[in-house]
């Protein structure tokens, strides 16, 4: 096939070298020929756009002498193999060498003795290109070192500017031309075809391109010219500008090419770019119309998915099913004019895009080579989004970008970047002063990220950058790292990190601050979500209630849980009113339940915390335990109800009211608005017991005073208070204030009198008895014993000498005298208990006893009656009035008994009283006599039946009340008695005295 499809093509020599010649210069990928000793034959177009480096300069040279850097690599492996085996090889490589450092993807193909050998670079990142920016230096750089002649020529063909090689090509330097007009350089015939030129180029306003063979002050030579016009910013039209390339070279080798035609239709087949061959059709009136399609190579089939035999010889309408021919304008102008054109174009009915080249190799045929740049535009386009998003972003975010070319330490950085490290606007940073901004603290740690960076091509670091004033920013940096063409690349972004660090550490202190302070809060804290459920709790709520942590947070736990069944209602009241907004938060009592079942009273705030829009997020309640001030409030409250019952007011150094109680109102009728301020014993006209000032004295030196006062109330009434002053005194000892609590004693006082009275009245009421007693007893006693004596006489004279009733009579007065004299002599013995009594002293009632029992003797040993007694105390009484008391009591005992007398006496102590008991086996005593018997005179017999006086008992009970005891019998009728009677143990001289 490749034989047949050439031999169409290169019949006639010069077509064909013109024809491979386009074809070579369209294609966009670099290639060159090497022959067998690896000696340069071809270098196109696109080679030397790829490497700066003039075809004219490198052909026939070897070729590791102008790579060097591929010396001893893959390329010469390869080379070699391709050479020996004349198959073709792919393979991807980085070129390690400036300045074409740079990753390659290569194909080798054998082509004759020779190889053909395409080279592209592998693009690493779109991005990267982009940032780069062109300066004018670039331009500038381009300009002189562009490979072509430029000059700008003004409208009148006058040079306005002349490069380096423009001037070369004439044989001198720009200097030379500049300003100069064409007609002083070229010949006539060139310099008028150039202003022919420059005037149909500024005509017809578009780029126009010219081939000529011309004979230069530099040697025979052929140049490519472009024409295009030169416009200022309003479009108006300046002057033109002249690209002139040598292209002697090209044409020689050209002609060379044609020598070896058969060779290069073998790299139509190599070739990456489509390529087709057509014919024109022409209608009647020479308009084209279609065209056929005469011949494709492979890459055509690849990239169009259509096959050689589908298309070879059909008109392009057909084969692209459209209507007009696809381009069909360009290229019926391409065959008219014989000049190429090259479009970039969007082809619809494939839905791709295109790069096409089109020229005209001979009348009426034309080739294109085309590539599918889809993915290019698509991602270019792609880019371009990405590019304006990122822009956008960059500039929202505030971000600085920079870039940094490793190896040359070029270092760019947008205005942003300067600002954030503190750098001014027109200073340019270099890779130490980044280093001197870097904060010491944080220089070891960027270096060992930026080192890494170098594995992982991608670093960031939080880090600090100190401002030429000092100040310390944190800032966050991130950065990529590519080779690009011009070598290992960082670009990267920084954010202005500070205020977020700052907050960041506020947030963080904060939440220290919120945390410790709930952790370690005394009182109790929860949050609870809007269901009520705990979200957490602290020690001090958990310590309250008595539930764990775990368990308060369990699911199945929430608010109403802990509360006292009582307050639930009310809780959930309090709850639904802060969701429903009405409140933004409450402060209450409640009652909680403790775990062991006990209740906990809690002053409790209830917040509900809200977002932004008002959306609750969650309740915080504060609760304070107040159980034991619950207690002690109830406990206050009845000591307060306790102390309205005292009468309380406090009065100030100047004596003015300045507390009135409850108490003091019920007892005096004033309310405590008319008694404040007020000065205490004006308002109560007090009458005091002795001077206020003495009074003041003995407060100041003892702090309180005790005395009875007498108060008026409001309605008149006189009031005796038993008073009780209690002062409080400053640092400096000044009384600051006084309080009186008085007792209400005027009733006592009252009763006290009364009794005062009455003692008085029996006090004298029993002097007058006694008097009587004494008198009676003691003057009676005289004409008694007169009687007695005479009687006695008269019984002696004359007993039997009168009659027997004289006798008798006689008698019964002897009788009746004896017993008035017993009667006196008792009655004698009653008025001296306390008329003739003596001083109390430590007397032993055990002698007492035996005293009284000897007295009694003869009588005892009569009745032959037992006596026994117990130990017996020691007392403060009068001796013999005690022998008086016990003769008494046994002498009863022996009288009032049928049997022989058992007497038993014996003492014991009962709280502060010596308790003696006489005990007989006589005939005891009818109770409801019980009282009468210890009244004088008073007997329960009849002389005769028992003889006696009635004063005995009298006389013990007069006794025993002089010592401050008391007296009292048990007994019944037939069972024997036994008489009590009780001595104070401590008796004192003041008690002694009252009884005197
Ligand atoms: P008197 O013995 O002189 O009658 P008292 O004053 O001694 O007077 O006693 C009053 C009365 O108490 C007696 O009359 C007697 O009835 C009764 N009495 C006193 N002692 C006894 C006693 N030991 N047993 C029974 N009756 C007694």
């Amino acid at each position: 096939m490749k034989n047949a499809n050439c031999s169409k093509i290169g019949t006639n020599e010069e077509k064909s070298f013109e024809y491979f010649s386009h074809i070579l210069d369209n294609i966009h990928e670099s290639f060159l020929i090497l022959d067998d000793n690896l000696l340069i034959k071809h270098f196109n177009k696109a080679a030397e756009k790829a490497t700066g480096l003039k075809s004219s300069l490198i052909l026939n040279k070897y070729f590791f002498d102008v790579f060097d850097g591929a010396k001893g690599s893959i390329f010469e492996e390869k080379f070699n193999w391709v050479l020996k085996n004349r198959k073709e090889v792919t393979f991807e490589t980085f070129y390690d060498k400036e300045p074409f450092k740079n990753w390659y993807e290569v194909r080798i193909y054998p082509h004759g003795s020779d190889i053909a050998v395409f080279l592209n670079t592998i693009t690493r990142s779109k991005l990267a290109e982009h940032l780069k920016a062109e300066s004018e230096q670039w331009n500038q750089l381009l300009l002189e070192n562009a490979g072509v002649g430029i000059g700008y020529y003004d409208l009148n063909g006058k040079i306005l500017m002349f490069n380096k090689l423009a001037a070369e090509h004439l044989n001198g330097s720009p200097e030379d031309f500049i300003d100069k007009y064409v007609y002083e350089i070229f010949s006539s015939n060139m310099a008028s075809l150039i202003m022919e030129r420059i005037e149909n180029t500024v005509k017809l306003d578009k780029k126009l391109e010219f081939e000529d063979f011309f004979n230069a002050p530099s040697g025979q030579k052929w140049f490519l010219s472009n024409f295009v016009s030169i416009k200022d910013f309003k479009g108006n039209v300046m002057g033109v500008q002249i690209i002139s390339q040598d292209i002697t070279l090209r044409k020689l080798f050209e002609e060379e090419l044609i020598k070896s035609e058969e060779k290069y239709r073998d790299l139509y087949k190599s070739m990456n770019e489509g390529l087709a061959v057509h014919k024109i059709i022409y209608n009647f009136h020479g308009k084209a119309i279609d065209y056929l399609i005469t011949e494709v190579n492979p890459a055509y089939e690849k990239l169009l998915g259509l096959k050689e035999e589908d298309v070879i010889g059909r008109k392009a309408s057909v084969v692209y099913g459209t209507n007009k021919p696809p381009y069909i304008d360009i290229y019926s102008l391409v065959v008219e004019t014989r000049s190429p054109e090259h479009f970039e174009t969007y082809f619809e009915p494939m839905d791709r895009y295109f790069s096409i080249s089109a020229f005209s190799p001979k009348i009426g045929e034309f080739v294109t080579v085309f590539e599918d740049i889809t993915s290019r535009i698509k991602s270019e386009k792609k880019l371009r989004e990405s590019e304006e998003k990122l822009r956008l972003a960059v500039e929202s975010a505030n971000l600085g970008i920079w870039c940094w070319e490793i190896e040359k330490d070029n270092m760019v950085w947008s205005d942003r970047c300067k600002e954030i490290f503190g750098l001014k606007i027109d200073q340019e940073p270099y890779y130490e002063l980044f280093m001197d901004f870097l904060h010491p603290d944080d220089r070891e740690n960027l270096i060992e990220i930026m080192g890494n960076a170098v594995e992982n091509n991608y670093a960031n670091a939080e880090h600090r950058v100190i401002w030429p004033d000092g100040s310390v920013h944190w800032v966050q940096s991130t950065g990529k790292l590519y080779s690009g063409e011009n070598g290992l690349k960082a670009f990267g972004i920084v954010v202005d990190i500070d205020e977020r660090k700052n907050y960041e550490k506020a947030l963080k202190l904060s939440e220290k601050k919120f945390r410790t302070a709930f952790e370690n809060s005394t009182m109790g804290m929860s949050i609870n979500d809007t269901d009520g459920n705990f979200i957490d709790v602290n020690d001090a709520f958990c310590h309250m209630l008595g539930y764990s942590r775990v368990e308060l947070l369990s699911p199945s736990f929430n608010y109403l849980s802990i509360t006292y069944a009582e307050d639930k209602e009310t809780s959930k009241k309090y709850v639904n009113n802060l969701l429903n907004g009405q409140k933004s938060f409450y402060n209450l009592e409640k009652r909680y339940l403790h775990r062991d079942g006990s209740i906990i009273w809690a002053y409790l705030t209830l917040f509900l915390i809200q977002d932004d829009n008002n959306n609750p997020l969650y309740f915080i309640t504060h609760i304070q335990n107040i159980t034991a001030w619950k207690k002690a409030q109830d406990e206050i409250i009845k000591q307060n109800k306790l102390l309205e019952l005292a009468h309380i007011f406090v009065v100030d150094n100047k004596d003015r009211i300045i507390f009135w109680n409850k108490g003091s109102e019920k007892l005096y009728g004033w309310s405590p608005e008319e008694a404040l301020g007020k000065k205490s014993y004006e308002l109560l006209k007090t009458k005091f017991p002795k001077p206020l000032d003495d009074i003041k004295l003995e407060l100041n030196r003892f702090e309180h005073w005790e005395g009875e006062l007498i108060h008026k109330c409001r309605n008149g009434k006189s009031l005796t208070v038993a008073s009780h002053w209690v002062s409080q005194f400053d640092d400096s000892g000044e009384n600051i204030a006084t309080l009186e609590v008085n007792n209400d004693i005027t009733k006592r006082k009252i009763a006290e009198e009364n009794l005062k009275e009455t003692l008085e009245e029996l006090r004298k009421s029993n002097a007058e008895l006694e008097q009587f007693a004494y008198v009676a007893s003691h003057d009676l006693q005289e004409p008694l014993r007169m009687i007695t004596s005479f009687l006695q006489l008269l019984s002696k004279r004359y007993e039997g000498k009168l009659d027997s009733d004289a006798d008798e009579f006689i008698g019964f007065a002897v009788d009746g005298a004896s017993r008035m004299q017993e009667l006196i002599n008792d009655l004698l013995i009653y008025s001296r208990v306390s008329r003739k009594a003596k001083k109390f002293e430590n007397i032993n009632t055990e002698s007492t006893l035996i005293q009284s029992i000897f007295n009694l003797k003869v009588i005892l040993d009569e009745k032959n009656a037992n006596i026994t007694y117990g130990s017996l105390p020691v007392v403060y009484g009068d001796y013999n009035q005690f022998v008086q008391l016990f003769q008494n009591f046994i002498a009863n005992s022996i009288k009032y008994s049928i049997n022989d007398p058992v007497i038993h006496i014996c003492a014991e102590k009962k709280d502060e009283y010596w308790i003696f008991q006489i005990k007989d086996n006589g005939i005891g005593i009818d109770p409801k006599h019980h009282d009468r018997i210890f009244r004088i005179f008073q007997r329960l017999h009849r002389n005769g039946e028992y003889d006696g006086t009635g004063i005995g008992l009298a006389i013990c009970r007069r006794i025993i009340e002089r010592h401050g005891g008391d007296i009292w019998v048990d007994s019944e009728l037939g069972n024997g008695s036994i008489f009590y009677f009780k001595i104070p143990i401590r008796e004192d001289e003041i008690r002694r005295d009252e009884f005197e």
